[in-house]
């Protein structure tokens, strides 16, 4: 191998990957080259001795580490298959995979992610006598998750009832044996100040790490890494300030100032080539960002042709506008013989999803969707999750809930009150109650229901024996049939036997997925699956040869397409209403997402926006352009777009003030 890095990068690259030992931070503009800077920086290291196992790189999602770790490969011919290239949570789950002990938790733990966390609120609040209607679930899981990530210190006023329900939820979780995304960060964090011993052997472990897309890391994320970044200070830092848009979520590019004053012999880097974009589109970022006035100055440059004007356009409606997009696709991909995989459809909310992957899919384009609702939430597919969660962690009883009468076995609420009071007696797990009342001669259940109880109970633990034997994919087959899950569904949808088809067909990819990780990964376990799923569900922005990417704003960080189409570009939804409501620092962070949104273009970029849009109650209102387009100075602008005629000037302006008319009289 021998990795030439002046042939490969630019000089400002190549000085940014040479620079191994000690700390470098790259803040840089969007398609600067600082992934590829990264991937390149690694083969260098390895080619400099470096052991491949003591490298660790954190990317954003998924895929991303996928990508890496591939590119890495080619580079140095599949020669060093132990780098660690993964994400925050993938990491953090590991490091609990290896020493959850310390913290008192079982090793069986398994992950949680929203929609578990969710009915277990619930249930908190249930159990504890409080009417549920009296709270809104989701913004008090986003409270306890600021709570136990410190960004809030208490609850707020001393409410005690909210005290009591975040206590409650806490020690459930514990109870269950049971970690949520948070936790995936938090607990190694407790585990590293409680153990140093621990610390210093991952220290020893990962003496090179690199962060990519640092702009979005958490505090919490931060602090993780710098613990184990201080033994050795091997640590390259390379993001965007002006790329950051996970403030909500607790991300904050306050950690680059932070990172400047904990390590201060750091080198710094700077990179202002873009290689991404071509020039109307750079210069259409690059003025847009300007208007963010909390920002460090930088300007990219481009070598490449200023290419094709950015093509805005207005429709009548969303209908209109998913049907112009996807008619507007096949045309170019017929006509001019690009792939599908070349063009990607970018919305701001998961809501406006559905409308274009409808217009696509009518129009026999293959489509590849991301960020909308998860394959994993779909019921099916959770209620056969919950089966298998419960068989490799009896505790979790918020799974077994859910699964104890899906499909209905004749076990009533009623039942299920007093198994759970008895549990809560004898301290014990719902499915040891469940034991109980199954073989107990004085269970406070008729001898119908206690038959119902057994027969679950002998299910359950033929269950395991299976898993013992680790053979997942069948597992699941053999719980379906058990169940009688497929008659079942047709008892519940008598009159639509294709959405049994469709349900049965989900669950035969499920089957699938499981069989493939099997295949492929056959030392590991069950609930090593199922842990992957609860995070990779989440983040699920994988893009498929050969089709349409549609995906949000926030899903397509980091990647980039030939031709991005940007649907739904209005006030309201970009900037959104809640932004354009509160205050002026969350339009920032808007347009730093329209600024990421652009900048995934190559080649070619078209806006388009409606004049109508219905809202969740099917009500019209008129829309109209978001203020950002206003931002994009004009002679970068054409109502021409690729493949079709030039208009003249007097037929914009003729249509243009049409547009306005038909506005005003509305
Ligand atoms: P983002 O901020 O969107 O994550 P980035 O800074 O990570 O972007 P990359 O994705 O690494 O940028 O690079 C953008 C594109 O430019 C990629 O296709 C990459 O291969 C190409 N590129 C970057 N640097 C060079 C270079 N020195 N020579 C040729 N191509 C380059
Ligand atoms: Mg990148």
């Amino acid at each position: 191998m021998s990795i030439d890095l002046v042939k490969e990068l630019n000089s400002e690259q190549a000085k940014a990957a040479a620079n191994i030992n000690g700390p470098s931070l790259i803040i840089a503009g969007a398609g600067s080259g600082k992934t590829r800077m990264l991937t390149y920086r690694i083969a260098y290291m390895l080619e400099q001795g470096i052991q491949d196992r003591e490298i660790l790189a954190l990317t954003f999602t998924n895929k991303a580490a996928k990508e890496m770790k591939e590119r890495i490969s080619e580079l140095t011919k599949g020669n060093y298959k132990h780098i660690t290239a993964t994400t925050f949570h993938s990491f953090g789950l590991g490091l609990l995979k290896q020493y959850i002990q310390y913290l008192g938790y079982k090793n069986n733990f398994t992950v949680y992610d929203t929609n578990d966390n969710t009915s277990l609120l619930r249930n908190v609040i249930v159990t504890l006598g409080y009417d549920l209607s009296n709270y809104n679930i989701s913004s008090l899981l986003a409270l306890f998750s600021d709570i136990k990530c410190e960004r809030h210190k208490e609850i707020q006023n001393k409410d005690s009832a909210l005290e009591e329900i975040y206590n409650e939820f806490i020690a459930t979780q514990k109870a269950y044996n049971v970690v949520d995304f948070d936790d995936l960060i938090l607990l190694p964090i407790k585990i590293f100040e409680k153990r140093p011993d621990v610390l210093n052997i991952v220290q020893e472990r990962y003496k090179y790490i690199l962060v990519d897309e640092f702009q979005d890391t958490s505090l919490l994320q931060y602090k993780f890494i710098t613990l184990i970044a201080k033994k050795y200070q091997n640590i390259a830092v390379v993001g965007d300030d002006d790329q950051s848009i996970y403030s909500w979520r607790g991300a904050n590019y306050q950690n680059i100032v932070n990172f400047e004053h904990d390590f201060p012999t750091l080198k710094e880097f700077k990179l202002e080539r873009n290689y991404r974009c071509s020039g109307n589109i750079l210069e259409a970022a690059n003025t847009i960002i300007t208007h963010n006035e909390k920002r460090k100055e930088k300007k990219l440059w481009t070598e490449d042709s200023k290419g094709s004007q950015i093509y805005v356009t207005s429709n009548e409606d969303e209908e209109e506008e998913a049907y112009y997009i996807a008619q507007h696709i096949k045309d170019r991909s017929r006509k001019e013989g690009l792939a599908y995989s070349d063009f990607a459809v970018l919305v701001r909310t998961n809501g406006l999803l559905s409308k274009l992957e409808t217009a696509l899919m009518e129009n026999s384009i293959p489509t590849q969707v991301s960020g909308g609702q998860s394959f994993f939430d779909r019921k099916e597919i959770r209620d056969l999750l919950c089966y298998l969660k419960v068989i490799v962690n009896i505790d979790d009883d918020v799974s077994l809930l859910r699964i104890i009468n899906t499909p209905r076995r004749g076990i009533g609420r009623v039942t299920i009150e007093k198994l759970r009071q008895h549990a809560d007696k004898k301290k014990t797990s719902l499915f040891d109650a469940l034991s109980d009342f199954a073989y107990a001669a004085d269970a406070p259940v008729s001898g119908k229901t206690k038959e119902a109880l057994k027969n679950f109970v002998q299910m359950v633990i033929g269950w395991q024996n299976l898993a013992e034997n680790n053979q997942k994919a069948s597992l699941l087959s053999t719980i379906i049939d058990d169940i009688s899950y497929r008659e079942k569904l047709h008892e519940d949808y008598p009159d639509s036997p294709k959405s049994v088809d469709y349900k049965m067909q989900s669950l035969e990819f499920l089957r699938q997925r499981i069989s493939r990780y099997e295949k492929s990964n056959p030392d590991t376990s069950l609930r090593d699956y199922l842990n992957l799923v609860m995070i990779l569900g989440e983040e699920n922005s994988d893009v498929e040869k050969g089709k349409v990417n549609l995906m949000t704003m926030h899903a397509a960080k980091g990647l980039e397409f030939n031709t991005v189409y940007l649907a739904g570009i209005e006030d309201n939804i970009i900037p959104s209403s809640r932004a354009l409501e509160e205050n002026p620092a969350n339009i920032e962070e808007e347009r730093r997402l329209f600024y990421v949104a652009v900048t995934r273009a190559k080649k070619e970029l078209t806006i388009t926006y409606c004049e109508n849009r219905k809202d969740r109650m099917g009500e019209n209102h008129l829309c109209l352009p978001s203020r950002f387009i206003e931002e994009i100075p004009n002679q970068l602008i054409s109502n021409k777009v690729a493949g079709e005629e030039e208009t003249s000037t007097e037929d914009k302006l003729a249509a243009l003030s049409a547009m306005l008319e038909k506005l005003r009289k509305k």
